[in-house]
């Protein structure tokens, strides 16, 4: 009676479709959830992402939950998870994928779920790291530790006028640094994100993960254009 309630002066929407829900639906319609478009690369074994890294990045196995199409029903949850502050797209995502690859061999011995950390500043404006839950949840499922103090995201401190002169560099690159890289020497790490375009963010992240001893990285993500 209660939900009922407060369903009615606060209505839930589906975060895809931006339709009512039923009682019986939470984060996503039933229609959507068939409707999405779901990439399976987990299930064919699909090289599409490790190929994406060849030749930049060793990536052991890749894969995305969704396929990202401009307008489409994954940019409506993934603008509304960075954007809106609808944090709880994210483990719903994560639960979705993990549950997946908890059967699968490539994905079984997996140690560590790490996330492409955000800057300090954006993490406060945001209020949270929309990969973080989808981490979390991933972790849960295929019985890894999430860890996110391991992999930061830092301010390139040069000075203006450096700035200035390195401007186009300054765009493309974005600087991480390891810490704490005993725990995860001897690990196979998956590297989670939001969504996969050029792959260059996540370079940067697999090139200083790989600083740690004998780790192997593979990768999932929510969505890849
Ligand atoms: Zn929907």
């Amino acid at each position: 009676m209660a939900k009922s309630l407060v369903n009615l002066f606060f209505p839930k929407v589906c975060y895809a479709c931006l339709n009512l829900l039923n009682d019986n639906e939470e984060t996503i319609c039933i229609s959507c959830r068939h409707h999405l478009p779901v990439t399976n690369f987990h299930f064919t074994n699909d090289d599409a992402i490790s190929n994406l890294f060849y030749g930049r990045a060793l990536v052991e196995n890749g894969t995305a939950l969704f396929r990202f199409e401009k307008k489409g029903l994954v940019q409506q949850l993934i603008h509304g998870l960075k954007y809106k502050g609808y944090g709880q797209i994210s483990p719903f995502l994560g639960d979705w994928l993990g549950g997946e690859l908890k059967s699968l061999p490539d994905y079984k011995d997996i140690d560590v779920v790490i996330p492409v950390p955000l800057h300090k500043k954006k993490l406060t404006k945001r209020g949270y790291n929309q990969v973080a839950g989808f981490g979390k949840q991933i972790a849960a499922s295929i019985d890894a530790i999430y860890k996110d103090n391991v992999l930061l995201k830092i301010t390139n401190t040069g000075s203006q006028t450096s700035k200035k002169r390195f401007a186009r560099w300054n765009q493309t690159e974005e600087l991480f640094t390891l810490q704490n890289a005993a725990c995860i020497e001897i690990k196979h790490i998956l590297l989670v994100d939001d969504i996969i375009t050029t792959g260059a963010t996540l370079e940067a992240c697999i090139t200083v993960l790989s600083q740690a001893k004998n780790s192997k990285i593979s990768i999932a993500c929510m969505a890849i254009v």
